[in-house]
């Protein structure tokens, strides 16, 4: 069967990390299963294409600079052809002098920039497993079948992509050469290559998964896995075995640093379950996203927290009772494009949660046209995840007792509609201290 294995910048970010790279993925290839690798830029390529089309923008003529001098040197270090990147970086150098000429930077011209990161990235992993005298080859996503919508910078795969990939993949590891592919990239039906926006290539991952039917995904990164929860916060967070898509969303939602499960539909779709592991330590389980909703015994799997939030109490003045409240507040905060977060309700007061504030003192004006509106600012967000926690009053308990225990105030409480999580918005001050005792409760050493 196939795995998927995608490598993130800095797993790829020097010559002994593609060393172990090039080891994980034919140790995977030695055991019998075929690996299909899709790769990011070496960690800070991206960044720099990017600023090179701003400055070749600006007139600067050696744009391209650093970027060569990385690439060389990774390279160099890899003792490879030290010409195997100069087509892509004279392509590269071809495409600023026209940014730097025209004085133009379009968003399908800034999208062929910075596609060469991972053009090169590939060339370079693929050379240096064949200079160990194994098969490999670097492709293009587009050269195997990732055409895309024409949104550059936020492009989606077409409806016939799915097919055209497993046929053209199928092809590849049918010869027994393993496939490095790149993240990231894509090509629209017109021919013009687009991004599928930072961070894409786990979402190339998650596509070209779901395509070929990968028996696994696999994304490598420098972290053991998903922890508990934030190890900055709580040194003795511990990795999570398991968890649900729906667990992973809630945290990705709530501010943990897991990869962002929007990005990984295609392969839920199909059932493909996600497993991030760490390059550093190849032989650990890392976590694994498993797509069905799975109840594990001690319900509890992550407690996340966002800090920068604010809390907005309405208070209903004059309609007491009447229908339409809610739907009035809702109202302004549509106009006004503020995102809500949380929200609690009785039948004269709403109080709820927003995250960007930059509109909020003219929704505030609009409210209090027929409310009186409190702002709370300097508000975090802790919230408890895992499945069933909705049907486990048990679990609820102890939440509050740990609350109990710190005597910190609770601003709001939240359980998601989704049934696995219970939100609290506490004063951000506070928000070590929570996270602190309700690990301890939940998770005891
Ligand atoms: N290289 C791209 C970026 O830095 C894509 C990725 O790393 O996933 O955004
Ligand atoms: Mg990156």
């Amino acid at each position: 069967m196939a795995l998927v294995m995608k490598f993130g910048g800095t797993s790829v970010g020097d010559g002994p990390r593609i060393k172990s790279v090039a080891d994980i993925v034919l140790s995977i290839k030695d055991s019998g299963e075929m690996p299909v690798v899709v790769s990011s830029a070496h960690s800070g390529i991206t960044n720099m294409l990017f600023e090179a089309a701003n400055r070749a923008l600006k007139g600067d003529k050696q744009a391209a600079e650093s970027v060569r001098a990385r690439q060389k040197e990774i390279i160099a270090s890899l003792d490879l052809d030290e010409t195997l990147v100069d087509k892509e970086l004279n392509k590269l150098e071809e495409m600023l002098h026209g940014v730097r000429m025209l004085g133009e930077l379009s968003p399908r011209s800034l999208d062929t920039v910075v596609s060469f990161g991972e053009r090169m990235s590939t060339k370079v992993i693929a050379a240096h497993i064949r200079s160990r005298g194994r098969r490999a080859e670097a492709f293009a996503a587009y050269d195997v079948g990732l055409t895309t919508t024409r949104r550059f910078g936020q492009a989606r795969p077409l409806p016939d992509a799915a097919e055209d990939i497993n046929q053209k993949v199928g092809e590849i590891l049918k010869n027994e050469v393993i496939p490095i592919i790149t993240g990231y990239i894509g090509k629209s039906e017109d021919g013009c290559i687009t991004t599928l926006g930072r961070n894409g290539s786990d979402y190339s991952a998650a596509i070209f998964g779901a395509a070929i039917e990968a028996r696994e995904i696999q994304i490598w990164t420098d972290v053991p896995g998903i922890l508990t929860t934030d190890p900055r916060v709580v040194p003795s967070a511990r990795l999570i075995k398991a968890l649900s898509f729906s667990e992973a969303s809630e945290l990705a939602n709530y501010g943990a640093k897991v990869i962002h499960p929007s990005t990984l539909t295609p392969a839920v779709e199909k059932s493909i379950p996600i497993r991030v592991k760490s390059t550093m330590e190849p032989s650990g389980n890392g976590s694994v996203i498993i797509p069905q909703s799975q109840r594990s015994e001690e319900i509890v799997k992550a407690i996340a927290h966002k800090d920068g939030i604010t809390l907005v109490h309405i208070h209903e003045t004059r309609m007491l009772g009447r229908p339409g409240f809610l739907s009035k507040i809702a109202k302004v905060f549509q106009i006004h494009k503020i995102d809500v977060d949380m929200i609690a309700t009785s039948e004269v007061s709403v109080s709820l949660t927003v995250e960007d504030t930059s509109h909020l003192d003219r929704a505030v004006k609009r409210l209090e046209r027929f409310a009186k509106v409190t702002v709370v600012h300097d508000r975090a967000i802790v919230c408890v995840v895992g499945e069933g926690l909705a049907e486990t009053p048990r679990t609820i308990a102890r939440v509050f007792d740990a609350m109990a225990n710190i005597d910190v105030p609770i601003d709001l409480i939240s359980q998601g509609a989704t049934r696995l999580n219970l939100g609290l918005v506490v004063p951000a001050k506070d928000v070590k201290n929570v996270v602190n005792a309700l690990h301890q409760e939940l998770f005891p050493e």
